[in-house]
């Protein structure tokens, strides 16, 4: 049997859309499988980026349509891989595509049904700070444009009364009969790029995480100050929905921490110092403090980055680790710190604090490196060779973006196409 000229990628987020695009100008099929309803991954959650402040989804949008309307590439939302046998130039994917329970070909995303659906629930694309229906679009500018069923809240899928949604979809593209298919598919090499979580910071219970509610994480912090997200772009603070006009962004919760994750998660500082910038681009008003270990910007233009925020956008940068965080009658977090370029321990109030925490590998990513059969690094990243940085411990299996270790957007790109173009030479070789 001729060698399949194909490659299946794991993760539909940047990494995996960019070296599926790459591989599709080169003339390769690509089989781009997404265990979500729609591809896009954590980028799409940003609101903008740095170093460019560019709006994320206006950036990500054009990639997403060109990957939906490629001649070369097949996307497989709400797909798992379940079994990987043969070799390089060889395998054989068993992928499981789950039911959606909506036709996509007839589905136009209108939300008629999602209107009328009683069921609500907390949105996993906006951090859980705003309710979703059953039947929802997993965000709004979402590659597919169709809606989906969420089969564990579905009161039809679960306790077969309401169907509601059917009703009023005037284009008939409810179809609860829909059935999870196993599908085979033969490729030539295999890219994984199934990014990062960000660290459960309630662990850390210092930081007050969950018990205080102007305490909160960067995601849920990118999802309010974005005009998508549940606030429509307005700084609000949860508990009150006061504009938050002094704001402490606290660094490495998570990381280069012994208890819990020794390496340094490299995009923080850039990332604590654009969602200050932000806000202040909100409202001029705003003062905010990063706290920081050690200030780490070293990619292209990164520390003039910092040096404008320190200059033109109000923002101090104090070095120190945070010890503890506490609130006040207001719900004001208190910030306890050591400043250690002076060894004087103070406190700050503010009215909200971002906690920067690491980026962590997927959950069951155990799972997927077992059924891929490769290995982890003792983190629990996809494991490589500083001499084959994309390659992993199997012959034909490449991975790039923050599966592989946490990196930003510009960098993520630049391995997705070395990886697209180590899997080129395994599939035409
Ligand atoms: C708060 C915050 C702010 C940030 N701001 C910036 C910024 O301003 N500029 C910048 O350059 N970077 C920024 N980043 C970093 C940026 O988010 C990452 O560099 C980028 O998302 C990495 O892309 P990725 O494709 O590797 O992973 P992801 O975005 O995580 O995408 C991985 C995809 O794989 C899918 N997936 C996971 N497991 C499976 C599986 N088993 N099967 C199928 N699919 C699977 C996921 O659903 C997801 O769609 C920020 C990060 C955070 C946390």
């Amino acid at each position: 049997m001729e060698k399949p000229k194909a490659v299946l990628i794991v993760g539909g987020g940047i990494a995996g859309i960019q070296a599926a695009l790459d591989l599709g100008d080169m003339g390769i099929k690509v089989h781009l499988v997404e265990k979500n309803p729609s591809i896009g991954g954590r980028m799409a959650q940003l609101d903008k980026t740095f170093p460019t402040n560019d709006c994320s989804i206006c950036i990500l949008s054009p990639k997403l349509a060109d990957c939906f309307r490629h001649q070369n590439i097949t996307l497989h939302t709400l797909s798992e891989v379940k079994e990987v046998k043969g070799q390089m130039r060889d395998f054989s994917i068993k992928l499981r595509k789950y039911a959606r329970f909506v036709d996509e070909e007839k589905c136009v995303n209108c939300g008629d049904c999602s209107a009328k659906c009683p069921v609500k629930v907390p949105d996993e694309f906006d951090m859980k700070l705003r309710k979703r229906e059953a039947i929802y679009p997993y965000y709004l500018q979402g590659v597919p444009a169709v809606m989906t069923i969420d089969r564990e809240k579905c009161l039809y899928l679960t306790r077969e009364v309401c169907k509601i949604c059917e009703k009023f979809c005037a284009r008939e593209a409810i179809d609860f009969e829909q059935k999870d298919t196993d599908v085979t598919l033969r490729v030539g090499a295999i890219i994984v790029a199934t990014g990062f979580d960000p660290y459960d910071p309630s662990g850390i219970s210092q930081y007050g995480y969950e018990r205080y509610r102007n305490v909160i994480q960067s995601l849920e912090y990118e999802r309010l100050i974005c005009a998508s997200g549940p606030t429509g772009g307005h700084l609000l603070r949860l508990s009150d929905n006061k504009p938050a006009d002094r704001i402490a962004f606290i660094q490495c919760v998570g990381s280069r921490d012994f208890r819990n994750n020794r390496y340094c998660s490299s995009v923080c500082c850039m990332h604590a110092t654009k969602e200050a910038m932000l806000a202040y681009e909100h409202d001029p008003k705003v003062k905010s403090h990063i706290f920081y270990m050690d200030l780490r910007a070293g990619g292209k233009g990164f520390q003039e980055y910092v040096s404008r925020g320190e200059q033109e956008y109000n923002i101090s940068y104090i070095r120190g680790r945070v010890a503890k965080i506490t609130e006040d009658h207001d719900e004001n977090p208190i910030i306890w710190y050591e400043e250690t370029q002076t060894s004087e321990t103070k406190k700050m109030t503010v009215d909200l604090a971002v906690l920067a925490t690491s980026f962590v590998p997927r959950k069951n990513v155990e799972e997927l490196a077992g059924t891929l059969g490769v290995e982890l690094d003792e983190h629990g990243f996809f494991k490589t060779d500083p001499l084959s940085p994309l390659d992993t411990t199997r012959l034909g299996i490449f991975t790039c973006g923050c599966c592989r270790e946490p990196t930003d957007i510009p960098e993520s790109v630049a391995q997705a196409s070395g990886a697209a173009g180590r899997a080129a030479e395994a599939v035409m070789g």
